[in-house]
């Protein structure tokens, strides 16, 4: 089996390898065989992957806290693996944060955001004892307090919007004024809620966090931030005499989703970062902050493939539709942000030449399409099977069972083979929600 070199960098895992008669193989598991033991649609990750991702992270950022940012994919696999790897993790929901302590994942490693936590979520994250929980809104500082035991003090961070734009769509974007998340400067709230937050005596504020969007592949956004984070971080020590231990500069790392596309250089966002933390702190006379960070699609994304069977090929007027079993329920990532995607055949060869067709899925929407303009074989046919790369983040997590389709499985692969880590989703599992009649 031959290994087709530039696409090893692309959007695949790095373990994929292309043979010579249409095998695909991850991890060393044949796709073929995964699609036939276990069905399509399916998710794969390859576990090995995942983790040599984590590992890159903390080789590029020494000392630093990694935390994974669940809400990209999470299951009780993939939580014992952030547990394995010693990563902190990222939670927005009291699901994410129950899936994580299933698998013991130490509270203390869990940080906890969102910008509209429920009463119930913040009496979760507190009785749990989360290692932070990241203050996003004015109201929820004293509702917080009030749930701290007594003798206890919660750690938290406030989000403070940087103002610094960035990001591949408008809705990935967060790091600007007038979105939803974090608290402004420019008006003072940022200022108020810190005041706010060193008001109570159960909480402790350990520093200040941002995030910027998604699908950032460049440093430069991150450098901005720090000036300004830092400057942040000088203005509590002016107003209020505290010193913040932490600094968190949020996720949003970039990947590849297209061959010749790369991601952020994380060795390089290390560098560049380590390097503007210092010097700005060095400028401020400031002692240099625990760095966090927080990917969550740069760990899980590329890890991760979709396989799908073709059902029919349409061909109309002026373009080919090839429609599989799986579509918007399990990738609404297209028909949100019109997010481009890579698609090879499996388990065949082909010399029939290559044509751009668009990949639709089987709902009931004209939106429904997971790839546009996507290069296929021009035999493919009802039969074939189908793998889209870079599905390992937001693909699993942000499934619906539109249609009442049940949501596919996921399979893990790595040294021993493929193994089923989450099921597939039947129509008696959707039944068991519904007590009508
Ligand atoms: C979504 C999110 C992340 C992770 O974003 P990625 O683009 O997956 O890296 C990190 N931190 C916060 C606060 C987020 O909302």
């Amino acid at each position: 089996m031959t290994v087709v070199a530039e696409v090893v960098r692309g959007p695949w895992p790095g373990s994929v390898e292309f043979g010579a008669r249409g095998e695909v193989t991850v991890a060393g598991v044949s796709l073929v065989e995964i699609a036939a033991r276990f069905g399509t649609p399916s998710y794969v990750i390859d576990e090995a992957d995942v983790r040599r991702r984590c590992r890159e992270y903390k080789a590029a950022l020494p000392g630093a806290e990694i935390a994974y940012a669940a809400k990209a994919f999470l299951c009780r696999a993939m939580a014992s693996w952030m547990r394995a790897e010693r990563m902190s993790i990222d939670v927005c929901s009291a699901g994410e944060l129950a899936v994580a302590r299933s698998v013991g994942f130490p509270a203390e490693r869990i940080i906890f955001h969102g910008n509209a936590k429920t009463p119930r979520e913040l009496t979760a994250a507190v009785n749990e004892g989360v290692g932070r929980i990241v203050v996003d809104n004015l109201a929820e500082i004293s509702r917080l307090a009030a749930l701290v035991p007594a003798g206890r003090r919660q750690k938290v961070l406030v989000r403070v919007i940087p103002d610094v734009g960035a990001g591949a769509h408008a809705a990935l974007r967060t790091g600007g004024e007038d979105q939803q998340f974090g608290l402004s400067i420019a008006t003072g709230a940022a200022g108020e809620a810190v005041a706010r937050v060193l008001d109570q005596p159960s909480l402790e504020l350990t520093g200040l966090h941002c995030h910027l969007g998604s699908q950032i592949r460049a440093p430069e956004p991150y450098e901005t931030a720090v000036r300004v984070m830092v400057e942040q971080t000088a203005r509590v020590r002016e107003r209020h005499g505290v010193l913040l231990p932490e600094l968190d500069l949020g996720g949003g790392h970039g990947i590849a989703y297209l061959p010749g596309e790369h991601g952020l250089d994380v060795a390089e966002f290390g560098r560049r970062i380590d390097r503007a933390l210092r010097e700005r702190c060095a400028a401020r006379g400031l002692p240099v902050p625990r760095l966090i960070v927080e990917p969550g699609r740069a760990i899980s994304g590329p890890a991760g493939v979709t396989l799908y069977r073709v059902i029919s090929v349409k061909r109309g007027l002026t373009r080919t539709y090839v429609a599989v079993d799986g579509g918007m329920s399990d990738n609404p990532r297209h028909s949100l942000y019109g997010a481009p995607y890579e698609v090879r055949l499996v388990g065949r060869a082909s010399n029939a030449g290559t044509r751009p067709v668009h990949v639709v899925g089987h709902h009931c929407e004209a939106g429904d399409v997971l790839a546009e303009d996507a290069p296929l074989p021009a035999d493919v046919h009802p039969g074939d099977v189908i793998v889209m790369a870079a599905t390992g983040a937001y693909h699993h997590s942000m499934a619906s069972t539109y249609n009442l389709t049940g949501r596919p499985p996921v399979v893990a692969v790595g040294e021993g083979g493929a193994r089923l880590v989450v099921r597939r989703e039947g129509a008696e599992d959707l039944m068991r929600r519904d007590v009508g009649l």
